[in-house]
C-alpha cells in the first residue's frame, strides 16, 4: 500500500518518532505549526474517521491516551494543547492515514480556520 504514514511506521521512511508501542505510533510533524506539533497515528492503516468501526474504533482511544502521555512529557500538560483530527477535503486532511495532531507551546485562535 502506498501510504506515507504506513512508511513512517514501518520504518521505510524516517520520521522523528517520540513514541511507538505495538499499536500506535507518534512522530514529529514535518511542517510545524506550533512549537510542539506532533501526528499520532495507529499502526493499522485506517484511510478517515468515516472509515472506523466497531473493530478499530478503540483505537482512536489509544492515540488520545499516548497524546496525553505526550503532553505531560513535553511539560504543556497544565498550559494547554489541541488535539486535531482532520476528516477529507472539508476537514482540510491531506494524508490518508487517520492521525491525531498535537498542537502546543502557543495559544490556540478559534474557530480554526
Ligand atoms: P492532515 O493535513 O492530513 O490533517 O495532516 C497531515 C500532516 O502530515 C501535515 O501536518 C503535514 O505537515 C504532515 N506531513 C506530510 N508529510 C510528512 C512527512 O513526510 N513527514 C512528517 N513527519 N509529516 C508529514
Ligand atoms: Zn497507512
Amino acid at each position: 500500500m502506498d501510504c506515507l504514514f504506513c512508511k513512517i511506521a514501518g520504518g521505510d521512511i524516517p520520521g522523528d518518532i517520540v513514541h511507538q508501542d505495538d499499536e500506535v505510533v507518534a512522530f514529529r510533524d514535518i511542517a510545524p505549526q506550533a512549537p510542539h506539533h506532533i501526528v499520532i497515528i495507529p499502526r493499522r492503516h485506517i484511510a478517515t474517521v468515516n472509515d472506523l468501526d466497531e473493530a478499530s474504533h478503540a483505537l482512536v482511544g489509544r492515540l488520545f491516551l499516548v497524546a496525553r502521555n505526550i503532553a505531560a512529557e513535553l511539560g504543556v500538560a497544565e498550559d494547554g494543547y489541541r488535539l486535531v483530527m482532520n476528516c477529507n477535503s472539508h476537514g482540510g486532511q491531506t494524508v490518508f492515514h487517520i492521525h491525531l495532531h498535537l498542537l502546543a507551546g502557543r495559544a490556540m485562535g478559534w474557530p480554526p480556520g
